[in-house]
């Protein structure tokens, strides 16, 4: 027996297995004695703890994930340190932690040095790989970041800030509201148990369910769903590819709360340098794929690279076209001038030359 639990506690990782396993199990049964002995549900608390919930998770996205893994954009100190401190409240590491192991996912992706490689199974990319010492405590690789100290404090002091920001608070805030177990087992426990969830599905559906728009050779995909699940970072084969882009979801309907919140720090002056790819690009790596589509359906290379060809000129022409008419409108101020008048039809030549292109090559597309 004391062979056998030597043997289990050399690999798993007892605090982590034990934490993930007894916390959802201990805050459900909590939550489930104050409502039969209380006989209410406590609506304030429960609101509380939604919010919470999004705070963590908005903190784990546009903080842990987008700023501190990718540096997708800059942050002032005030909005680095609630997202180190909310972070830390949803008792997933410390920032130092899961940015090294973030970055490891995306260099070694699908590979045995990837810490939550999906090619072990869709359970091992969700929790299971925490439960192993040999993924869970793979070497910090992070030295930018040991450079910054506030994210430095935060892994110091982690657990004790995590315990504060994460038990204690929703506790006093609970307490204030009527019940200090209430706020304890709802905003604290179930809160942090939702949330993890809401991470652990990046890791695992994000490589399972939906498209491989913009590459094929990654397991990332991109789905509206999954996006809905995780605060916009289902659009996951996007971000595989363009992972330095402050967002996932690109276009204005994509469901992507990360980049909205991004969006409004910025216009508060909070955030700054957003990082965007250029829309050039990111069509560019779209139509390879797609052309890898119909090249396996019949198309020849040679039809293909044409038409691709032309989209993109058209599109880099747009681009040129658009950037020059401001420059001179800002010089003649006139509009009517002629020069302003040539460069606004050749605007409008290139628009339908790109449009044009996009129809015919979503033809071949359906043909294919
Ligand atoms: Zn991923
Ligand atoms: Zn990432």
């Amino acid at each position: 027996m004391k062979k056998l639990f030597k043997e289990w506690s050399s690999k798993y990782d007892l605090t982590v297995s034990l934490f993930l396993i007894l916390n959802p199990l201990i805050s459900l049964t909590l939550t489930i004695i104050y409502v039969w002995t209380a006989r209410e549900i406590p609506w304030a608390i429960l609101v509380f703890a939604l919010a919470f919930a999004a705070a963590t998770n908005l903190s784990i996205t546009a903080g842990y994930h987008r700023l501190f893994s990718h540096k997708s954009y800059d942050a002032h100190p005030i909005v680095r340190a609630l997202f180190l401190l909310i972070g830390a409240s949803g008792f997933q590491g410390s920032c130092l932690k899961w940015s090294s192991d973030h970055r490891r996912h995306h260099s070694k992706i699908d590979s045995e040095n990837d810490p939550y490689n999906i090619n072990n199974g869709f359970w091992y990319a969700h929790m299971g790989w925490m439960f192993q010492k040999s993924s869970v405590n793979m070497p910090i690789q992070a030295p930018d970041l040991e450079k910054d100290w506030m994210v430095m404090f935060q892994d110091k002091y982690y657990l004790w800030i995590s315990i504060v920001t994460g038990f204690v608070f929703p506790m006093i805030i609970g307490h204030l509201f009527g019940s200090a177990l209430a706020g304890l087992a709802i905003a604290g426990g179930l809160r942090i148990a939702l949330t993890q969830q809401s991470t652990f599905f990046v890791n695992s559906l994000c490589h399972t369910l939906g498209r491989q728009t913009y590459s094929r050779e990654i397991s990332a995909r991109d789905s509206f769903i999954v996006a809905l699940l995780t605060h916009g970072e289902g659009y996951h084969n996007f971000h595989h590819k363009f992972q330095i882009d402050f967002r996932n979801g690109i276009r204005w309907y994509h469901w992507d709360p990360t980049k909205w919140t991004i969006l409004t720090l910025k216009w508060m002056g909070l955030a700054s340098k957003l990082r965007q790819i250029s829309s050039a690009e990111i069509l560019k790596a779209r139509l390879q794929v797609e052309s890898l589509k119909m090249k396996s359906r019949g198309f020849s290379d040679e039809q293909l690279e044409n038409l691709r060809e032309k989209i993109l000129s058209a599109q880099n022409q747009l681009k040129r076209l658009t950037e020059e008419y401001e420059r001179f409108r800002n010089e003649f101020q006139d509009a009517s001038t002629a020069k302003l008048i040539r460069i606004r039809t050749d605007i409008q030549v290139a628009k339908i030359e790109f449009e044009m292109g996009m129809k015919l090559w979503r033809i071949y597309l359906k043909a294919a």
